[in-house]
């Protein structure tokens, strides 16, 4: 299947090429020239299938054009070495974690899956090496590193604001080796990016090795996401039978995780709506109010993977509803919530359910609680471990929270980063003696 760009300049793009690329080169993001729906049987059995099992009807209908049936069932089964629980924490509202992963966040399966299907592709195409650039403020880093260790061909350099990150966060891609270099970057995470931006474009630079990004705009970082969204209703349809209408709530930064879910939604997957959950950058919510779409710079909140002031995937969701701000704000509605909002969620929570969120899922839980309807369930993703943001949950609960051991094990190990200057040059000097 062809890939087009949502900004309609550059050429169509082959899958592989998408992958490889990231980015168009017009600077629009690759969608899929079609999104075939999957049959009323499908749906109807579904809640007798295993998560592997319908992630391969899934990823069949995404990519099964372009990779060998038993090449894309290994890259799936491969991905999804973990469970994606849906526990239901109140009433009528379900949690779908998606912290069982190796780093404890959500980002593992795109990762995962992308760190295969690049492989794939460089071994049929012959490739010697890609390099894969990312910046990251914490989350992403950690996800790409771990999803790309090991995986033959490709090089992983992880760009991140010095002292910027938590230390949980920083052992989980500094202390890897092998195919993992960490750049720790004398600036902002907004440096960071602009560094990896000017590689991208440096046509000497590209010219001396190839670049990648593992962004979430990336084909084979976001689509894979949706094969969570129908396990999720496939559980809950086990869970409940599956009568009274779904609704679904994802807390929200550059709206990847979203576009899944509503890629999910229009290839039949009975979710009668989405909430966007959103923190203070709520460029979104404003969105959904006054029709006007209006990027601001980020603001520091405590859910900072959604500190986002301009969210990339806004563009895919656009194309996706023929640019209407009608039909989006038909099957998507919004909310944000202060650092305050959010602490108190997770305290209440905590206290009322016995249930500990962490702060990104606690503008899930909370936009859930608000704005269901009469009659309907809800179910919202659980982006993260809460003791991935240790220091903050237990400020607000004011309780240890205990490590899991996956997340200890990054903790023993020793931290090897390169100190880099935030101008481009160095950076340029750097990748070129590579
Ligand atoms: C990345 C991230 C988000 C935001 O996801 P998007 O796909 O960027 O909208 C939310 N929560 C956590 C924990 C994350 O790491």
């Amino acid at each position: 299947m062809n890939y087009y760009s949502t900004n309609h300049q550059s050429p169509d793009a082959t899958l592989a090429e998408a992958v490889v690329k990231g980015l168009a080169p017009d600077r629009g993001l690759y969608m899929p020239y079609s999104i075939k729906a999957l049959p009323p049987s499908f749906y109807d059995t579904i809640d007798t299938l295993s998560f592997q099992d319908i992630a391969c009807r899934v990823a069949d209908a995404f990519f099964g054009e372009d990779i060998p049936a038993d090449t894309l069932h290994d890259i799936v089964c491969d991905t999804l070495n973990f469970d994606v629980p849906l526990v239901q924490v109140s009433e009528r509202i379900y949690s779908l974690e998606l912290f069982h992963g190796p780093t404890l966040a959500f980002k593992d399966v795109g990762a995962r899956f992308m760190a295969r299907l690049l492989g794939y592709f460089i071994r049929k195409e012959g490739k010697k090496q890609v390099n894969v650039l990312v910046a990251t403020s914490g989350d992403t880093g950690s996800a790409v590193a771990n999803g790309f260790l090991g995986v033959e061909g490709i090089r992983v350099y992880v760009l991140y604001p010095k002292g910027k990150v938590s230390e949980i966060q920083e052992k989980q891609f500094t202390t890897l080796g092998q195919n993992i270099t960490a750049l720790e970057v004398d600036g902002t995470f907004d440096n960071c990016q602009a560094l990896v931006k000017s590689a991208f474009m440096d046509k000497e630079l590209n010219r001396h090795m190839e670049l990648t990004s593992a962004n979430s705009i990336n084909v084979a970082r976001f689509l894979p996401q949706a094969f969570y969204y129908f396990y999720a209703y496939a559980q809950w349809k086990r869970q409940t039978g599956g009568k009274t209408p779904l609704v679904c709530c994802v807390p929200s930064g550059n709206f990847g995780n979203i576009t899944a879910g509503l890629f999910g939604k229009r290839m039949g997957l009975p979710i009668g709506r989405f909430i966007a959950a959103n923190n203070r950058n709520d460029i979104f919510y404003q969105y959904l109010r006054t029709g006007i779409y209006t990027p601001r710079p980020s603001i520091a909140t405590i859910a900072n993977a959604m500190d986002v002031g301009d969210p990339s995937n806004f563009a895919r969701v656009l194309d996706l509803y023929g640019g209407s701000h009608e039909a989006i704000a038909s099957d998507i509605s919004g909310a944000t919530y202060t650092d305050e909002q959010i602490a108190e969620t997770v305290r209440h929570t905590w206290e009322k359910h016995h249930y500990l969120l962490d702060p990104h899922g606690a503008c899930g839980f909370r936009a859930l609680s608000e704005g269901l309807r009469d009659g309907e369930t809800g179910f919202f993703l659980e982006t993260a471990h809460p003791a991935k943001f240790k220091d903050t949950v237990e400020h607000i609960i004011q309780e240890p929270v205990a490590i899991p051991a996956k997340l200890q094990a990054f903790m023993q190990g020793e931290k090897q980063s390169i100190p880099m200057d935030k101008e481009f040059e160095a950076f340029k000097q750097f990748l070129m003696k590579q």
